[in-house]
C-alpha cells in the first residue's frame, strides 16, 4: 500500500476515478462560519468536502466553494442521500446539486443503508443511471456492514466505489475494512477523531509527547498509514491547519500496532447507531 506523500495525493477509486487520501467533514457546522472555514481548509489545501442533505449545509458548502477559488477538477465534493429519500433518488441528487450550485458530484453515497433493502436497491439502481448522466461521477456508500455489501453485489454485480464508516482507535473496524479492501472499496473514515474523544486517550497523547505532534495528528496519522481517508472536521483554523499537517512525520511498526491495541471489544467505541437497526427508511 502506498501511504499519501501530501494532502494533494490522491487515491483510485474502483471506477477509475480518483478521490483525495484526505478530507475535511462539515456535519454540525454552519452559516458563515462554516464558508470561513472551509476557505481556510482550502487554502490549506484539502481538496475533499464532505457533506449530506441531512447536515441541511449544502448552500454554505457551495458558497465555499464558488468563492474558494479552486479550480472544480480539483475539488472533490462529496454528498448523501438519506434513506426517506431513497422513494426519488433522482429528486434527491437534483435538490443537493441545486442547492450546493454544482452540475455534478465527485462522489455520491448512501447515506445509511436503512432498513428497507427494496427501497436501497431502487435507490441504487435509479443513480447508477445518473452516473452515466455524469451528474454522478462516483456513486457509494455509508454505513454498510459487511451483509448489506454482499447483498449489493448479489444485486448488481458490483461493489460501491466509497464505503465511509466510522473508524478510530477505539473503534477499528477490521473486519469490515479488511472486506471492503479484498473486494476494492476505498473507506473513507467518519468521526476520525472519535467525535474529538480520541485526543484524550492517553497512549494517543503519549505517543504524541514522543513524536512532538498533537494527539490529533498521532489520530490521523495512524489513519493514513492504515490505508484510510479521514475526514476531520473543525471550524477552527487552528485546529483545521492542525489536522493537515500529518505528513511530515511517520509512525513505525511498533507505534502502529500499540494504535491497532486500542480497539474497544463488543463495539464498545462506536459512538454512531447500528445499521442493522436505524434510520427508518420511510
Ligand atoms: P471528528 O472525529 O472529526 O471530530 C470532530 C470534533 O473533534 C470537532 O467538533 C472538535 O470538537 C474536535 N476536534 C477537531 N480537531 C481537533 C483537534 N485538532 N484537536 C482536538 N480536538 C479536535 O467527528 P465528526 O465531525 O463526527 O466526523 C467528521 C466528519 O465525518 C463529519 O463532519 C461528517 O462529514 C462525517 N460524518 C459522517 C457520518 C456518516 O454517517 N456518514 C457520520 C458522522 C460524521
Amino acid at each position: 500500500m502506498k501511504v499519501a506523500a501530501n494532502i494533494f495525493a490522491r487515491i483510485e477509486l474502483n471506477n477509475g476515478q480518483t478521490m483525495p487520501a484526505f478530507g475535511y467533514g462539515v456535519y454540525k457546522a454552519g452559516g458563515q462560519e462554516l464558508v470561513a472555514a472551509i476557505a481556510y481548509a482550502l487554502a490549506c489545501g484539502y481538496r475533499y468536502i464532505d457533506t449530506a442533505s441531512f447536515y441541511k449545509n449544502e448552500k454554505e458548502v457551495g458558497q465555499a466553494i464558488k468563492t474558494g477559488g479552486i479550480q472544480r477538477d480539483e475539488l472533490f465534493i462529496v454528498s448523501k442521500i438519506w434513506p426517506t429519500q431513497f422513494g426519488d433518488p433522482v429528486k434527491a441528487l437534483d435538490e443537493s446539486l441545486r442547492v450546493l450550485g454544482l452540475d455534478y458530484l465527485d462522489g455520491y453515497l448512501l447515506h445509511w443503508p436503512g432498513l428497507d433493502a427494496k427501497r436501497r436497491f431502487n435507490a441504487w439502481e435509479q443513480l447508477l443511471r445518473q452516473c452515466e448522466t455524469g451528474k454522478i461521477r462516483a456513486l457509494g456508500v455509508s454505513n454498510f456492514l459487511e451483509c448489506h455489501l454482499t447483498e449489493l453485489h448479489r444485486n448488481f454485480a458490483m461493489w460501491p466505489t466509497i464505503n465511509q464508516i466510522e473508524v478510530h482507535p477505539h473503534y477499528q473496524e477490521k473486519e469490515l475494512r479488511a472486506f471492503c479492501a479484498d473486494n476494492g472499496i476505498a473507506v473513507v473514515s467518519w468521526s476520525p477523531l472519535g467525535r474529538g474523544s480520541g485526543v484524550n486517550i492517553p497512549e494517543i497523547a503519549g505517543l504524541g509527547r514522543d513524536l512532538g505532534k498533537t494527539p490529533a495528528q498521532i489520530i490521523l496519522r495512524w489513519q493514513i498509514q492504515s490505508g484510510l481517508v479521514p475526514i476531520p472536521k473543525s471550524v477552527h483554523d487552528y485546529r483545521i491547519r492542525e489536522n493537515a499537517e500529518v505528513f511530515d512525520f511517520s509512525l513505525n511498526a511498533a507505534q502502529m500496532s500499540r494504535i491497532e491495541g486500542l480497539d474497544l471489544p463488543d463495539n464498545a467505541g462506536r459512538t454512531g447507531k447500528d445499521p442493522m437497526l436505524w434510520p427508518p427508511s420511510e
